[in-house]
């Protein structure tokens, strides 16, 4: 990795926490191998560079004579760091003000300000994560439901590096073999068994397959179910949507400190995030142009892993819910059935629609929107996944997986209609490298630039 153009010896600062928060502390963070040197000109208290690695430290920053906040300081002494490198980590009262005095003096002093998940770069290049872990870091921050910080926790843990390294180091040792092979090419020889080898590739190839297939439901999990509402118009998609997003609303706001203001049109049933799509055309009364309108609905609807659709029994008798019925059942997309307005029938008009096995709901009264909301879980069956299970949620890694992939049944075919060692060992190797970049043996700076500058600054 030392060969990386990314390296840099800098210090490197920024504000830790996130900017503007209403928080009573602010954590300003250094790293580089001046990080302790450079607060300590400023810092009056201890002698830092005398303070063991992990130790807090309570005295004053000074412009000069002038007192700019009373901190507390954290040291953390390299490798023993996050980056690998001295970190310190200043906590400060959380005043804009404070914060720009703070930053502005040591930059002064001779540090840099950091770049987008420089610090986390820092961390990978120095050998502290790879990159799959490192990936896993904004993934956490980005977390909104349990699955999805699971998922990330167990992936920035190194679970499923573990996985990939291990398959890696059975592939480098048949490698190496056929290589050797190689230098022996006169006397015809064959150090690396062939039929193991196709057991191997047989058994790595299975290991990915899974690997591959878990992308469908981690990337569910992590990004949440898209889910359409659809039926026709005056059907109460919209009041059902409102009913649905309010009382989340009203949970979530419960809480002290949350608002919602950044996550719209999501909600959270036992840790699972449903995320409804094209709202903004249920709620835009003017899409009711028929023809158009109908085939707009099936453009929105193929874009759902999941259907909710609604049906108003005083608008439709049952011929036509069931021939709508069965038109959503050809675009092969789990649906849920559900016959709305259900306050408006009588005992006897639900036992009619009875035969499509609907939920009943009113969305205007809010009845039976829990049993609605089960069924959504029940329909996207995440109820057999194990989120202790390596999963993939990174769109990138999938691509390098079934790039691995390609090269393996390459492999394969290479033992089956035998081709000379050089060709063989030319795809292993190939496998080898796409399975490196993931977890970030194999690299270019153009591919970690992309990754790293989508991390918040500071982190
Ligand atoms: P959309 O066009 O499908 O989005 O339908 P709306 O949500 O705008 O609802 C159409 C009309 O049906 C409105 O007047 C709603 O108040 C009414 N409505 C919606 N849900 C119910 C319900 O469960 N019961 C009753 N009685 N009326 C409802």
């Amino acid at each position: 990795m030392s060969t990386s153009s990314l390296i840099s010896q800098d210090t490197i600062i920024a504000l830790a926490t996130s900017p503007g928060a209403n928080g009573a502390i602010a954590v300003i963070r250094l790293s580089g191998s001046e990080a302790i040197s450079l607060v300590n000109q400023v810092f009056k208290g201890k002698d830092l560079s005398k303070q063991a690695s992990h130790t807090v430290h309570f005295g004053t920053i000074r412009d000069g004579e002038q007192i700019i906040d009373e901190v507390l300081i954290t040291l953390f002494v390299g490798p023993n760091s996050y980056t690998k490198e001295n970190v310190v980590e200043i906590s400060t009262h959380n005043s804009k003000y404070i914060i720009e005095r703070i930053i502005g003096l040591l930059i002064k002093k001779g540090a840099r300000a950091a770049k987008a998940g420089e610090f986390t770069l820092r961390a990978f290049l120095n050998g502290g994560m790879d990159l799959s872990q490192a990936e896993a870091v904004a993934d956490l921050i980005a977390s909104n439901s349990a699955a999805s910080h699971q998922i990330a926790m167990q992936q920035m843990r190194g679970g499923f590096s573990n996985q990939l390294q291990k398959l890696r180091e059975d592939l480098v040792h048949f490698a190496s073999l056929i290589e050797l092979e190689l230098d022996f090419a006169e006397e015809d020889v064959e150090f690396a068994n062939r039929e193991q080898l196709r057991s191997l590739i047989q058994e790595i190839h299975q290991v990915i397959s899974k690997l591959i297939r878990s992308f469908e439901q981690g990337n569910v999990l992590k990004n949440g179910v898209p889910v359409v509402i659809a039926g026709k118009p005056n059907v109460g998609k919209s009041t059902l949507l409102n009913a649905l997003l309010n009382e989340e609303r009203a949970i979530v706001s419960d809480i002290a400190g949350t608002t919602r203001d950044t996550i719209e049109d999501e909600i959270n049933i036992h840790g699972v995030t449903f995320r409804f799509i094209d709202t903004a055309g249920i709620r835009d009364t003017e899409d009711v142009i028929e023809a158009k309108g109908v085939e707009r609905t099936r453009e929105k609807m193929k874009q759902a892993r999941l259907i909710i659709y609604l049906f108003d029994p005083t608008q439709d008798y049952i011929a036509a819910v069931q021939s709508q019925i069965e038109e959503v059942r050809s675009l092969n997309i789990p649906f849920v059935t559900i016959i709305n307005k259900s306050d408006l029938l009588s005992e006897g008009e639900r036992m009619e629609y009875a035969v499509l096995n609907p939920i009943y709901i009113s969305a205007k009264q809010g009845l039976g929107i829990e049993e609605l909301k089960d069924e959504l879980l029940n329909q996207v069956n995440l109820s057999n996944i194990n989120t202790e299970d390596v999963m993939v949620t990174n769109i990138r890694h999938v691509e390098a997986l079934q790039h691995t992939q390609e090269a393996l049944e390459k492999v394969l075919y290479g033992i089956d209609n035998p081709i000379t060692s050089d060709f063989l060992a030319m795809d292993i190797r190939q496998a080898l490298q796409y399975l490196g970049e993931i977890t970030g043996t194999v690299t270019t700076d153009d591919l970690l630039e992309n990754i790293f500058s989508k991390f918040c600054i500071g982190k």
